[in-house]
């Protein structure tokens, strides 16, 4: 068991994988498990077993590299992408709120869009942008 051990230390040593699993190699690892085990519950949809098997040699592969360089920035990447995805997801919930509370009407002179509270009735609203006036129900 110790030469086994000593075995893998020695294979490990200057690779990738040696530090721990980055996040993306976590990600990898789960998609990996999600893809394998979708191709045990739908046995003739063939492509999850493929995919499944690719994202597992691509995440050994990551963790047997060499090349810290290139993990290092495939990593930083992942983690940008789920950062805008989460400032992405926010957004949207906040606008979705926003519009709950308020209408947005454009401006017919400049096409402004001007945010108004809801259930005001109507209402003269004047552009902040252009000046100009007009008429809607809020
Ligand atoms: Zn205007």
């Amino acid at each position: 068991m110790r030469r086994i051990r000593e075995a893998y230390g020695r294979f490990m040593q200057g690779r990738y994988g040696c530090n721990g699993v980055d996040e993306f190699g976590r990600f990898l690892s789960v998609a990996a498990f999600i893809f394998v085990l979708l191709s045990l519950i739908f046995r003739k949809v063939f492509i999850f077993y493929w995919i499944g098997l690719a994202l597992l040699v691509y995440c050994y592969y990551r963790i047997c590299s060499r090349n810290f360089d290139k993990r290092y920035r495939e990593n930083e990447s992942y983690l940008n992408l789920r950062y805008n995805r989460a400032v992405f997801i926010q957004q949207f919930r906040r606008r979705r709120e926003e519009l709950r509370t308020h209408r947005i009407f454009t401006c017919p002179q400049c096409r402004q869009k001007v945010r108004v509270p809801r259930g005001k009735g109507r209402i003269a609203i004047r552009c902040p942008k252009c000046g100009s006036e007009f008429v809607k129900k809020s």
